[in-house]
């Protein structure tokens, strides 16, 4: 076991202010209200800001703006708008050290995760979606398909800027308009984006940024000016959603919830395995919608794969965020916390046998073990809820066949993990998996190329590639 000196990333780069206002019409402006809420640094407790809390009548101010600017936007050629797309992209990169450090000090997630993987993605995003806008005639969808108005968008907290870059980037680049609501524990870095939209000289209007809680987010999406939702969080609260737009016209794209399986065969690279469902379940602490939370491992295997699986959670290191050497961080609240304990305490009154390595837990902040589950059944909790957080459930299985019976048996699919030397068994597994992203010796692989959506009840619509347009255009 090596020994690691603290490697802190300095948080001197960012510049939080105490408090924020509301970006709305290119300008920042104080609610209507009185009330504010704090968001805090999960790994500390510690009050980084007070936000605003946007009431029914700032929303609807974000919407008139959003709407008054939809003319001028939609009529600017798309090579136009693609500039402003490639120097909010070039903006990212340039701020992307800053960025990384608010991201981290706002969610809890590792500065190595926020720096290697958010970041690029976010700035591979934008790169990629300003190339379209002046190619929307030939993506597939007529001779010129038209953007549909304002875009009304509400995104969770666990990758708060990447999830930001799923929403705006594709609105922006078809010509629609946006109000976009961040979660009430991550606002930090969608209020640094909205000073990237002033810094690029996005026209007023074009991007409007509302902070607030749920309440927030259902005046946007049943704000009658809105002409597009986009929404990604849980799927109770896609399903309130789809309730309330039932029968409007408005066009509704959801990204919810997961339980993905992530199974690994006997002839498959073993320690190559382990680092995939690593990857899979404790990458950003398992608060990731697709992450591998059931493995299903072939019997003749399972010994010797949880052996290895075991040596290797022994080696992660758990601490400061900031920290360059750790690998998982905090918790992102309280609630999260409460919510992740009680599916775990579940799993064993159940009779899923729990384990740990043995790891060092903080003081202060939230926290919670890299931790599995073996002996689970199909039918506890901890293989059918989501937990989202570092929680494996670990199953086994005799042939594809029961591994296919196993990973669909689920009221999610959004993706799955098939780990096998064996072409023809990956594909025919792939073809059998009912998940909207199916990896190959492989997990949580993103490309802002590659589309992403969910089966069933982990949603509808995809977001990224060539199908990430569609939910934006009148098509
Ligand atoms: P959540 O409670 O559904 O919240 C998501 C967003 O919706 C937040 O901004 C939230 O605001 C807002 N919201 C809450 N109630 C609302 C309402 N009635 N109307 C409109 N907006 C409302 O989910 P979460 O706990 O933050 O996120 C975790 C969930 O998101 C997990 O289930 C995960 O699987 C899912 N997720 C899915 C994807 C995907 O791509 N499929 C990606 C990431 C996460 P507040 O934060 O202020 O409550
Ligand atoms: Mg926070």
């Amino acid at each position: 076991m090596f020994e690691y000196a603290p490697a802190p990333e300095s948080r001197d780069i960012v510049d939080i202010r105490p408090s924020y206002g509301l970006f709305i019409n290119g300008e920042w402006v104080e609610p209507q209200g009185e009330d504010r809420h704090k968001t805090v640094n999960p790994a500390t407790e510690e009050v980084l800001a007070e936000v605003a809390w946007a009431g029914e009548a700032d929303v609807d101010r974000a919407v008139q703006a959003a709407a008054k600017a939809f003319p001028v936007w939609s009529a600017m050629p798309g090579a136009e708008r693609a500039k402003y797309l490639f120097r909010i992209a070039r903006l990212i990169q340039e701020r992307s050290r800053e960025l990384a450090v608010l991201e981290t000090l706002d969610n809890g997630k590792p500065i190595r995760e926020s720096r290697d993987v958010d970041l690029p993605l976010v700035a591979a995003h934008f790169f990629y979606y300003a190339g379209w806008a002046d190619k929307l005639s030939y993506a597939g969808f007529g001779p010129d398909p038209r953007p549909l108005g304002v875009a009304g968008q509400v995104i969770p907290w666990n990758f708060p800027l990447l999830m930001l870059a799923w929403k705006i980037a594709p609105a922006l680049a078809c010509g629609n308009t946006v109000v976009l609501k961040p979660a009430e524990t991550t606002p930090l870095t969608a209020l640094a984006f909205a000073d990237i939209c002033r810094q690029a000289d996005l026209p007023p209007g074009v991007v409007n940024i509302v902070t607030g809680a749920g309440e927030t987010g259902a005046a946007l999406v049943n704000h009658p000016g809105v002409d597009k939702v986009a929404f990604t969080g849980s799927t109770e609260v896609g399903r309130l959603i789809a309730r309330g737009l039932a029968g409007t016209r408005k066009k509704l794209t959801l990204e919810l919830g997961g339980k993905a399986a992530n199974i690994v065969f006997e002839d498959a690279p073993l320690d190559q395995a382990v680092e995939g469902i690593v990857n899979g379940i404790f990458f950003n602490q398992g608060h990731v919608c697709c992450a591998g939370s059931r493995l299903l491992v072939q019997e003749s295997v399972a010994a010797d794969l949880l052996e290895a699986l075991k040596r290797r959670l022994g080696t992660l290191r758990l601490g400061d965020p900031l920290d360059k050497n750790t690998d998982i961080g905090a918790i992102n609240s309280a609630e999260q916390l409460a919510k992740i304990r009680e599916l775990s305490e579940a799993g064993e009154a159940e009779g899923a046998e729990r384990w740990s390595p043995a790891c060092p837990i903080p003081d202060r902040g939230y926290w919670f073990p890299p931790t599995l589950f073996t002996g689970v059944a199909q039918s506890h909790r901890i293989a059918r809820e989501e937990i989202f957080g570092p929680v494996l459930s670990v199953l086994t299985f005799r042939t594809p066949a029961e591994a296919v019976e196993k990973a669909n048996n689920t009221p999610y699919g959004l993706s799955a993990g098939v780990w096998t030397e064996k072409g023809s068994l990956m594909l025919w597994m792939a073809s059998r998996l009912r998940a909207g992203v199916v990896w190959s010796n492989t997990f949580n692989r993103f490309d802002p190329t590659s589309p992403f959506g969910g089966y069933k009840e982990s949603g509808y619509g995809r977001e990224g590639g060539r199908h990430g347009l569609e939910g934006y255009l009148a098509v």
